[in-house]
């Protein structure tokens, strides 16, 4: 069957969301649409000619009946809200990160939604579906190269605006790893320090950066990601894993390589939109089938929508101090594995 689509939050990816169930995947169509601003709702349904209705309220979507899924792209600390309402009213959530802002958030949306006894929220974490994290994902499955001892994780923005904060290096950035590498290995996080290196002169006023995030998962390995949102030269997103009998790298995605004026050089790309823009259309086609053959969405749980933010809180927490600060696992216990 169709998934037929609500959407709620039409700002930069909510459109770019909007575009690809209506331009790029198959078996999706957008039917209802709103946003806090309704003007910005109208202008999307225009500007992407959408065959939609435009709601009023988010209310209005999840009570129309002719809609099977919604896909939440409002801002983070509304998220929450929509979610619990669109599963109190058995609707399919395709929820962009964060799942919710808080950990307290996020446990509510796990609890009501085991109490439907069925899954029904896929968290935006794309990364999962990039070609190049699946191969590394299957390399280090394999077994070939023994254990993962320690992982490097690079991420880069070319420069950030004066709105973003010191702590949204976390929340906003560095939550993708904290997701992709917990998937990676198969390994939960016992313990996080964070240290604060020079700042660089582009930073605005009263932001760190760069920062680095030392974790140690519960079985010993050890991650160093470092978040640099001001690096001038592109984003640049690097990942390698240092096993027992050899490192698997995260590949560069298509690019091509220019012998020129005395230089070997790739160009690195300038935006992540574009850097994972095959990662947002397999999330999304994936989260269409499964619907759309009244199966559960496999995708990033609402359980890893919680763990991320979990310990997203913990490193939020250790910002500044330079000491190690335990990830508490208690809730882990309390409520199992989705
Ligand atoms: P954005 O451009 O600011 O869009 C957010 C939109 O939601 C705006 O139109 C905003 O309206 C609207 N909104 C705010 N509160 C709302 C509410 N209560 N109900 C309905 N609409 C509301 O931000 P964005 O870049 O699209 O990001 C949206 C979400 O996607 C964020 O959670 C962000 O972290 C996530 N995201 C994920 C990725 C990824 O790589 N997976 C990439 C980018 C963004 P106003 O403009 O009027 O406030």
């Amino acid at each position: 069957m169709t998934v037929r689509f609500g959407v709620i939050g039409t700002g930069a990816i909510g459109r770019e969301h909007i575009r690809r169930v209506e331009q790029r995947l198959s078996g999706g169509k957008v039917v209802a649409v709103t946003d806090i601003s309704l003007d910005a709702a109208r202008r999307c349904i225009d500007a992407l000619q959408l065959d939609a209705r435009l709601c009023e309220s988010e209310d209005e979507v999840l009570q129309d009946p002719s809609v099977d899924a919604v896909i939440i792209t409002s801002w983070g600390p509304a998220h929450e809200g929509s979610v619990l309402k669109a599963v109190a009213a058995g609707k399919y959530v395709f929820v962009e990160k964060p799942l919710a802002t808080t950990v307290d958030g996020c446990l509510r949306i796990v609890e009501a939604e085991a109490r439907t006894g069925r899954r029904l929220v896929q968290v935006g974490f794309m990364r999962r579906y990039d070609a190049g994290y699946v191969a590394l994902k299957r390399e280090i499955e394999s077994g070939r190269y023994g254990a993962p001892l320690m992982v490097r994780c690079v991420h880069r923005n070319a420069f950030v605006d004066e709105r973003y904060t010191t702590d949204m290096a976390v929340l906003d950035t560095l939550i993708h790893e904290l997701d992709v590498t917990r998937w990676l290995l198969g390994d939960d996080y016992a313990s996080v320090q964070v240290l604060y290196p020079k700042v660089t002169r582009h930073a605005h006023a009263g932001l760190q950066d760069p920062q680095i995030f030392n974790l140690v998962t519960q079985s010993g390995v050890v991650i160093t990601a470092e978040v640099f949102v001001n690096c001038q030269y592109g984003y640049d997103i690097q990942c390698e894993v240092v096993c027992e009998d050899g490192v698997v790298s995260l590949a560069a995605p298509q690019a091509v390589d220019i012998r020129h004026a005395g230089l070997h050089a790739r160009p690195v790309m300038q935006d992540w939109k574009f850097r994972f823009v095959d990662a947002y259309d397999a999330e999304l086609q994936d989260f269409i089938d499964h619907v759309g053959r009244g199966a559960e969405p496999a995708g990033p749980s609402s359980f890893d929508g919680y763990i991320a933010t979990m310990v997203g809180e913990a490193c939020v927490f250790a910002q500044g101090k330079g000491e190690w600060v335990t990830i508490s696992h208690q809730e882990f216990s309390r409520i199992g594995r989705l």
